[in-house]
């Protein structure tokens, strides 16, 4: 069966959700093999998780540096192991280094790319969601390997019929003048109060500009906290300085698709439902009862978020 190469993204040991929902989805292609780029020793720990999702391989591109050079690097050594295996498919994260490797490995090669993937099948026809949303298209890429950048949360991720414990090969990782012009100076550590991360988050309370102040968010914390929640918010709070930018929602934000998203003053524009549509569970608080979100809601609440949210705060902690 041929070879897919996944690209892994993990943080802090753990191997992130997108990576075991990319595992899953390769597995309808051919065999996935995971590809993990760090600090030596950053492979090893993550097999067995990357095998309980189906990889039969594990290629460890391990530099101490690796991390301090944005994507160049990274780049270079994918696009060997492409030329190498020769695989059926390269499936990376939808997110921004993701989508900065893909493009940077498809001109190298000069193969197809096909980005925001939410399902690939055998013979690598895939699903790409377009226009915030808003159109599906199903592409196929004529020329070289397929390489795809998969949304996060749009697939159910499954483990293996069969897991076992991969084999761990070590690449050669060399940083060539060329892919070190640019260095990594500093890195902020995302605050996120001991909450869940946003995009992995299987309860998400956000907030919108009904919210209405910076100190008002302390009531969408309190809801999101209750429920063991994120917190996200639409871009008209975030560019009001209610909330930072980084836990934005939306077509220009973060990609959601949590068990249930409760939406606090958001009005449902089409940029925002981008980023949580595809959420199971959508309930919404808003005053216009002609809100666009009630057309997504499954439950919608008319009403002042400053009246209801407080009553449903009080509720959950008698439980
Ligand atoms: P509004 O549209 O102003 O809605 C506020 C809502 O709060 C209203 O429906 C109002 O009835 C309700 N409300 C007010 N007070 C209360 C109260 N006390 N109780 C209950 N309800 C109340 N937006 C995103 O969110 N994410 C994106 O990634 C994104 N990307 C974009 C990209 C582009 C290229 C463009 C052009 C726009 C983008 N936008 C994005 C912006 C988007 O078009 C909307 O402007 C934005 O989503 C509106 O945010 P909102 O719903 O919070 O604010």
């Amino acid at each position: 069966m041929a070879e897919v190469l996944v690209v892994v993204e993990h943080g802090d040991g753990q191997v992130k959700k997108v990576t075991l929902e990319m595992l899953t989805l390769a597995r309808e292609v051919g065999e996935p093999s995971a590809v993990v780029f760090g600090a030596p020793g950053t492979a090893a720990p993550l097999a067995e998780k990357l095998g309980e999702y189906g990889a039969a391989k594990v290629y460890a591109a391990e530099h101490a540096e690796i991390d301090g050079y944005l994507v160049a690097p990274k780049a270079t050594v994918l696009a060997s192991l492409i030329g190498e295996v020769q695989p059926a498919a390269v499936l990376l994260g939808a997110g921004q280094e993701g989508k900065e490797i893909a493009g940077r490995v498809a001109v190298k090669l000069d193969n197809g790319v096909l980005t925001d993937v939410s399902a690939i099948a055998a013979d690598g026809t895939a699903t790409q969601v377009v226009f915030a949303g808003a159109t599906i298209v199903t592409s196929k890429v004529t020329r070289g390997i397929p390489l795809a950048t998969v949304r996060p949360n749009s697939v159910t991720p499954a483990p293996a019929d069969a897991a076992a414990s991969p084999p761990v090969t070590e690449l050669p990782v060399t940083l060539a003048d060329s892919a070190t012009l640019v260095k990594v100076v500093e890195r902020v550590a995302e605050a996120k109060g001991g909450r869940p991360e946003l995009s992995e988050a299987s309860v998400v309370v956000s907030g919108g500009r009904g919210v209405g102040s910076a100190e008002n968010f302390s009531l969408v914390e309190e809801l999101a906290d209750r429920l063991g929640g994120a917190v996200g918010a639409s871009r008209a709070a975030t560019d009001s300085g209610f909330y930072p930018h980084q836990y934005q929602v939306g077509q220009t934000g973060k990609t959601v698709s949590p068990q249930l998203y409760v939406a606090l003053g958001i009005s449902g524009a089409i940029q925002h439902r981008a980023g949580m549509q595809t959420s199971k569970t959508i309930i919404a608080v808003n005053k216009d009862p002609e809100a666009p979100i009630f057309e997504l809601a499954d439950l919608g609440i008319v009403g002042d978020l400053f009246a209801v949210v407080p009553q449903a705060v009080t509720e959950l902690q008698k439980r």
